[in-house]
């Protein structure tokens, strides 16, 4: 049986037509009970800048802003999909470009103005501003929490927003957004990719991967591979449509780091 370091080698098949992406958050770094706090290792922002400039493109596809994904992983030669396909920072670029219809752009924060409570504080959710997704954050509250952040995500999809559940975290996000499925498709829409391999844990990433796996069946992408980080929290689909199953983000960082050992 071929094993995963060998399965990812078709990237290099013809290097300057193959991308791959990952997502940061439970991927390339550990899952932290504070965001703010999660720190890619040294040896994956090593392997990332050798493979951005052995690949056609490498880009982090993520539930960060862009920006903040770009400062998390510190390669500038790495494009950064933020915002769950909100925001395109390209290398070289000082802002990220928005995917998104301005009208939309506030709808979020303007529902947790009106919402906000002490009551949150106390129940230990911790809200993190997005820009047109807002997260409430509950790891390492109870279930009375979880419940209480039930009740605001029916509110809030009362008053016309989507409400998107991750590992522990709650994202408020505007109608209409495709997530990271749109993000993924506009990423490979130009230069004709023949190989991407993409790599997630969460929810989100399950939207990219179904996505992705569509347009392999369309033939739109040749050759497809797909890379889980699984985990109890994570989606038992993502896992069931991985070609390769990792037990942790550390799993996966050694293996961009083998393929960034690789002649080529
Ligand atoms: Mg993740």
């Amino acid at each position: 049986m071929s094993t995963p370091e060998s399965q990812l080698s078709i990237l290099f098949d013809d290097p300057g037509r193959s991308a791959l992406l990952s997502d940061i958050d439970g991927t390339l770094c550990r899952i932290v009970d504070r965001p703010e706090n999660a720190k890619v290792p040294d040896k994956a922002k090593e392997s990332l800048e050798i493979l951005s400039r052995k690949l056609g493109l490498v880009a982090c596809v993520t539930g960060r802003p862009a920006l903040v994904g770009r400062q998390m992983v510190g390669v500038d030669g790495v494009t950064y999909f933020g915002n769950h396909g909100l925001e395109l920072l390209r290398p070289g670029d000082d802002r990220p470009e928005l995917h998104l219809d301005p009208e939309q752009l506030g709808r979020a924060a303007r529902f947790i103005a009106e919402h906000d409570s002490p009551m949150w504080v106390e129940a230990k959710i911790r809200l993190e501003d997005k820009g047109p997704i807002q997260a409430l954050h509950w790891r390492g509250a109870g279930p009375r929490t979880e419940a209480l952040v039930h009740q605001i995500a029916d509110h809030a999809i009362a008053a016309d927003l989507t409400a998107h559940w991750g590992r522990k975290v709650l994202e408020l996000r505007p109608p209409d957004m495709e997530g990271k499925a749109g993000a993924v498709e506009a990423l490979l829409a130009v230069n004709g990719f023949e190989t991407v391999v993409f790599a997630g844990d969460d929810k989100t990433d399950l939207e990219a991967v179904r996505r992705l796996q569509e347009m392999r069946d369309k033939g739109q992408i040749p050759r497809l591979l797909v890379v889980a980080v699984g985990s109890a929290e994570g989606p038992e689909e993502l896992f069931e449509r991985a070609d390769v199953l990792v037990t942790e983000s550390d799993d996966w960082i050694e293996l961009i780091s083998g393929l960034a050992a690789r002649d080529a």
